[in-house]
């Protein structure tokens, strides 16, 4: 089914759903209705063509017109125009058919950079202004146009209710005139350039209401040209599917090469003047984007817990999460991204001045978008880079919500941009000249985005996922605390964190205690729908990986571990799988040497520090670490030893703002958060000064 947007307009929209009749529409095509009122962006990106309707004036801001003119209206409606702008640019970018009427047609010739005459006077309006019904008149349609192939006319009679109308001296560069009444005043517009552009029709008349529009050219032909464009357009497109019911919550659109160049030449025609801004207005400009964060939480938490299956409440934390980090970031900005001065000296300053590196990619995972999310896009942005976010095609509505709160907080568009789709979208992004790649994702993917890029050049940063262990000693005071506590690191978010733990390996004097209290907690759990009070554990985002968890327990039971509790996928509607708890584990089994990334934890009993550090060191991850003792010293001398970007003594499974998050070995390299992190998105230049 092919999906047509038409604007919402308070003004004879019935008009517009009439013209559009279902015989019209056949079984293969649907309208969907766009509204700035909704502000239903994510329809956007699922339509295959726009329909751009009629009514009030636009606000002369968008055309940069006198503020006070004749006839001008009691009010504007600015945001439908901020809204209809973003339907337009989204179709031009994606090459959709377009048929833009009357307001339709000025707001696209004021978006193209053109302008309007405010109000046509007296005799003008006299031609072509409404009184109770409209006005009629002729049209001589241009030899040589789109609108002439398609109504076959050279001249015909229209309907007209309008004042104002393109300035013949300032229609936009990119357009052409293809019809244009008795007074000489503009009455359609195409593509001056239509090579490699998609179908545009505007038109200055009202087809959707023309007395004689089942018969009339000027409205039939214009319909029927116009669908059969829709019929014929064909976009790539990806489902969302909610993980509790299985059902596509969303069908979107997927980026492909064409418009991310689109898209990437867009952002280097604004990164300059992004970057000549003064920090501490792109500053207050995330700041504004945390706070839109708040002021939408419960929207946003219900769009992430509808796409990824994670717990409402565990949805509303991550929000709060992102708006800590961003916090943090932007309260450290001035002090990490200000020019240095190193000395001074004897007629000689040296200063170090950090650069924004350009237009930067961020390929992005799905576990918690707002997090990794705000690890790269957040210190880019304030660094002064242009920034082209790929969300993970797992919670692209989620990055839909993030395009649209940092464009209402005040990022220009040119600033940055949404890339939507899985890895073809990916691989297209890497065909691009980026000045920096920052991936969050899976070490196969990371290693072949790595490979990929090496010959650009410029800085690739990879934050991938990990097997992370945890060894509880044998003198901990409080058993079970530590259990309930470490078995929430290893299942919260349903093990979906790059640094859950992964593996637990327990001092032989307190092994059995501490597995007996980990089960038990394990199973106090409540599963289920994330919406529901009180759950734990919601589904697994992807489906697939309900199967590589059963493999992953096969295996190792095959190779003797025993399952304590869990160990199979739930059946039923939803990627539900048990949460499993498995000991008489060892290395050979994949459950201890492969990122399992699911609600599955093998538990190991060793004799001594020294077994635990080699364990824990054989791997070839080397995300995070942690130890419970009750020992500072004892934990000190084990967190020296291995080799991990992150290491916990009496905590496991958190990330501060404040600290360097980087991985070692196939976890990545690089860091974002911290001063390190903001700096990661600068080129430092040195300069010498005498003088
Ligand atoms: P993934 O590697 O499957 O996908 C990550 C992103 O890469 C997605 O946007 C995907 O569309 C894109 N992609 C896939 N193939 C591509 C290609 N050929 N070219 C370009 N882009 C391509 O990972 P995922 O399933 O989204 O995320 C889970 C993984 O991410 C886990 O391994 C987890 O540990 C890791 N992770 C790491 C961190 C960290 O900070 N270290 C944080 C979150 C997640």
């Amino acid at each position: 089914m092919k999906r047509i947007g038409i604007t919402f307009t308070s003004t004879n929209y019935e008009n517009y759903i009439r013209w559009f009749s279902s015989d019209v529409l056949g079984d293969d095509l649907e309208l969907v209705e766009l509204s700035f009122v909704h502000n239903n962006i994510q329809d956007i990106y699922s339509c295959d063509a726009f329909v751009i309707t009629g009514g009030v004036d636009i606000h002369p801001f968008i055309y940069q017109g006198n503020s006070s003119y004749a006839n001008m209206p009691g009010a504007f409606e600015l945001d439908r125009d901020h809204f209809e702008s973003m339907v337009y640019k989204y179709a031009r970018t994606h090459r959709l058919p377009v048929l833009g009427i009357c307001r339709g047609l000025q707001l696209i010739n004021a978006v193209e950079g053109g302008k309007l005459i405010q109000d046509l006077g007296e005799a003008g309006n006299a031609v072509h202004r409404k009184t109770t019904e409209d006005k009629r008149h002729e049209v001589f349609i241009k030899g040589d146009t789109l609108l002439r192939q398609v109504v076959g006319l050279e001249q015909g009679e229209v309907n007209s209710a309008h004042h104002q109308c393109i300035d013949p001296t300032a229609l936009a560069p990119s357009l052409r005139v293809s019809a244009l009444s008795g007074d000489q005043t503009i009455e359609a517009v195409e593509y001056a350039y239509p090579a490699n552009k998609g179908f545009l029709l505007c038109v200055q008349w009202h087809p959707e209401r023309m007395t004689d529009k089942d018969s009339s050219p000027l409205s039939l032909n214009i319909q029927q040209s116009f669908l059969e464009q829709v019929r014929t357009t064909t976009m790539n497109k990806f489902s969302v599917i909610n993980p509790a019911t299985e059902v596509s919550i969303a069908t979107l659109n997927e980026d492909d090469s064409s418009s991310l160049a689109d898209k990437y030449q867009l952002l280097k025609t604004g990164q300059v003047a992004w970057a000549k801004l003064s920090l501490s207005d792109r500053v207050s400009i995330l700041n504004r984007f945390a706070e839109l964060l708040l002021e939408n939480i419960e929207t946003l938490a219900k769009t992430l817990s509808d796409e990824v299956g994670k717990p409402l409440q565990q949805s509303r934390n991550e929000v709060n999460g992102a708006r800590a980090r961003i916090a943090w970031l932007t309260a450290h900005a001035a002090t990490y991204l200000s020019d240095e001065t190193m000395s001074e000296a004897n007629g000689m300053v040296e200063k170090i001045s950090y650069e924004p590196l350009g237009v930067v990619c961020n390929i992005s995972a799905w576990n918690y978008p707002y997090l990794v999310g705000t690890n790269v896009f957040v210190p880019a942005l304030l660094a002064g880079n242009a920034v082209l976010y790929k969300p993970s095609e797992f919670s692209s509505l989620t990055g839909l919500h993030i395009g649209s709160l940092l464009k209402e907080a005040g990022v220009p568009e040119t600033v940055f941009q949404l890339g939507l789709g899985g890895a073809a979208t990916g691989e297209a992004l890497l065909q691009l000249p980026f000045d920096g790649y920052f991936f969050t994702g899976s070490y196969k993917t990371g290693k072949y985005i790595y490979d990929r890029v090496a010959a650009k050049m410029v800085p690739c940063q990879c934050e991938l996922g990990g097997k992370d262990p945890l060894y509880i000693s044998d003198d901990i005071a409080d058993v079970k605390a530590v259990a309930a506590g470490t078995a929430d690191g290893a299942f919260y978010n349903n093990g979906q964190s790059c640094c859950s733990v992964e593996r637990i390996y327990v001092h032989e004097k307190i092994y059995d205690l501490f597995v007996d209290e980990f089960v038990k907690e394990v199973r106090s759990w409540k599963i289920g729908a994330p919406h529901e009070e009180g759950v734990y554990i919601g589904p697994l985002t992807r489906k697939s990986q309900l199967d590589f968890l059963s493999s992953q327990v096969n295996d190792a039971t095959s190779k003797g571990a025993k399952i304590l509790t869990g160990g199979k996928s739930i059946p039923g509607t939803g990627y539900y799988f048990e949460p499993t708890v498995l000991v008489d584990v060892n290395h050979t089994m994949s459950i201890m040497k492969e990122e399992s990334f699911g609600p599955v934890i093998g538990i190991m009993k060793v004799q001594n520090d020294e077994e635990a550090i080699a364990l824990m060191n054989d791997t070839d991850y080397g995300l995070t670490a942690g130890i419970y003792s009750s020992d500072k010293h004892r934990a000190d001398v084990i967190l020296q030893k291995v080799d991990a970007g992150t290491v916990y003594w009496n905590c496991c499974d958190r990330v501060s703002a404040a600290l360097p998050w980087s991985g070692r070995k196939h976890s990545g390299f690089g860091a974002t958060l911290s001063h390190v992190g903001l700096r990661a998105f600068t080129n430092p230049k040195a300069y010498h000064l005498r003088g």
